[in-house]
């Protein structure tokens, strides 16, 4: 009998709800739970694939093609659960589902209404998320913010979940936020008054009250959010901001006791550990880590740090496993493509993301030249790879005006040009050539020798290809294809011989990496990094011994 969590947020977004979910995914992991995961978002899109990275941050892609909420991220590299298409559901969704159903006559004659049509297409989802019967756990996370109107259907379909359920099988935990006002010193509750007062208006009284604060919260405090939020004392949780790493929530959360609280509301067992050592380790090694590099990303939606998310995690992952912490430094390819590329100088890596739009493309190009002469290590994924190949076939195969049809329908040389399965797609929204695709890498590739393997799996969401017309060309100036479809020829992978890093992946390998188990080509890149950082100053590197 599967038991679930609902994971709620109130007083403000962007209090790192995914962040918790995927943590007490892990902490129940760590346990010997077997858990699953997944976010209902409120918004009307059917699902983010069509929002603009500025909206929501990255789309995030799992093995089954789905495009997805950027917590989803969260949760693969928390957890070992399996991801799927339903592991995330919009309004959009739900109602595309529901209004299917009403066309296909399944409602008979009713009148198809938010309660109890639309509760009732949310609750199957609450069920489908859960993958198989030896589930032990399954975690949903309810998008925005309690108070919000369009949140408010989900509120009402986990009410009615946890009625219809035994009181022992399903906990809801919110996640709120004592602001700390610097005129008085003081945190205050009120705010976590209001927001749990809204919930249980709508039916709903939580279990547990992860209270987010950038100070201690006293034992006073506690007690008073226990009484005034009819919350058992032990209930409230306290979760301060991280000094290091986001890796330390799930630690925190352990010592205050959120394992102990879900065990006990669950009826699971209580005794035993959570064991954390493995993560203690690697958070002990981000402590530890005195060395530093600085890593240029050129894209386009860089202000936004979101945008990148996992891109920027694989990067710090591999700074784990580098025991080197990565600086980035986040350049607007538009800025390069202006003042020139004086703005990368003395960078030890560059990393040009994926992305869409004809806005930046050529700085982006101007970068990877750079990085090129100047035996910089480059990284391209996605459209990052396909500038690598306009800039090689430019610059060193002298094809004037190579480009990529995407952006120029006239080319005389398009080396990147669209997918003979896209050629006749019409609509946006979820037609891309998405999901996970098998890649062969050629033997004694970098590709191969940074595997370890020839035969993998990773995570497109493209439309665009290398265009094989141009393979001749490009690999007699020294750009090996070294990666390739199996069955359908597709160029996967690019890199350069002569040069000490300069490797371009078609597919997206930010979203398989974790920090106890990195990619092997974000690993390799900040590597790469290390040793170029060495050849130009040796002092930086002498390792030193951490106080902390
Ligand atoms: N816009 C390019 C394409 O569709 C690259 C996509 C991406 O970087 N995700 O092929």
């Amino acid at each position: 009998m599967t038991k679930h969590i609902f994971v709620t947020g109130g007083v403000v977004s962007s209090l790192g709800k995914g962040l918790t979910s995927a943590a007490i995914g892990m902490i129940l992991e760590q346990r010997g739970l077997k858990i699953s995961i997944q976010k209902l978002d409120p918004y009307i899109n059917v699902d983010p694939g069509t929002m603009s990275p500025f909206q929501h941050g990255e789309v995030y892609v799992t093995d089954d093609g789905t495009e997805a909420d950027l917590d989803l991220g969260h949760y693969e590299r928390f957890t070992n659960t399996l991801l799927t298409e339903n592991s995330n559901f919009t309004t959009g969704k739900i109602y595309q589902s529901v209004i299917a159903r009403e066309r296909r006559g399944d409602y008979l004659g009713r009148t198809v209404q938010v309660i109890p049509h639309i509760t009732d297409a949310i609750k199957e989802a609450v069920h489908a998320g859960v993958p198989s019967d030896d589930i032990d756990v399954a975690i949903t996370e309810i998008g925005g913010t309690v108070g919000d109107i369009e949140s408010l259907p989900f509120l009402e379909a986990i009410r009615q979940f946890g009625l219809e359920a035994d009181p022992k099988d399903v906990m809801y935990i919110h996640i709120t936020l004592l602001p700390y006002l610097s005129a008085s010193g003081e945190l205050k509750t009120k705010p976590t008054q209001q927001s749990v007062g809204k919930l249980r208006e709508i039916g709903i009284q939580p279990d547990v009250l992860v209270c987010r604060t950038e100070k201690p919260m006293t034992e006073e405090m506690a007690r008073k959010i226990s009484l005034f939020c009819n919350v058992r004392r032990e209930g409230v949780i306290e979760e301060r901001d991280v000094a290091f790493s986001i890796y330390e929530v799930p630690r925190d959360l352990v010592r205050a006791g959120l394992d102990m609280n879900i065990c006990g509301k669950l009826g699971l067992p209580k005794e035993g550990i959570t064991d954390l050592s493995r993560w203690e380790g690697m958070l002990q090694s981000i402590r530890e880590t005195t060395r530093s590099i600085e890593i240029a990303v050129v894209g386009k939606y860089i202000e936004l740090h979101d945008a990148y998310k996992s891109i920027y995690e694989g990067l710090s992952h591999a700074g784990i496993s580098n025991q080197v912490k990565v600086k980035l430094r986040k350049l607007r390819a538009e800025d390069i493509l202006e003042d020139g590329t004086a703005a990368l100088e003395g960078a030890h890596g560059l990393l040009v993301p994926g992305g869409f739009g004809e806005r930046g493309l050529e700085g982006k190009i101007a970068a990877i030249r750079w990085a090129r002469e100047n035996n910089v290590p480059f990284f391209g994924i996605c459209l990052g790879m396909q500038c690598a190949v306009i800039e090689v076939a430019r610059h060193l195969c002298g094809l004037e005006g190579a480009h990529t049809l995407e952006h120029s329908e006239h080319t005389p040389h398009p080396v990147i040009h669209l997918m003979e399965s896209q050629k006749d797609v019409e609509d946006k929204g979820g037609t891309m050539r998405l999901g996970a695709y098998d890649c062969h890498l050629e033997a004694g590739t970098k590709l191969h020798e940074l595997y370890g393997e020839t035969e993998i799996s990773e995570r497109h969401r493209h439309r665009f290809e290398y265009n094989n017309a141009y393979k001749e060309q490009l690999e007699a100036v020294g750009l090996r294809a070294s990666g390739v479809h199996p069955q359908l020829g597709l160029v996967e992978t690019v890199e350069l011989s002569e040069h000490p890093f300069f490797v371009g992946v078609q597919y997206h390998p930010e979203f398989k990496t974790s920090p106890l188990k990195p990619h092997p080509i974000f690993d390799g890149f900040v590597a790469a990094g290390l040793e170029y950082s060495k050849s130009r100053n040796p002092n930086i590197l002498v390792p030193q011994q951490s106080n902390v």
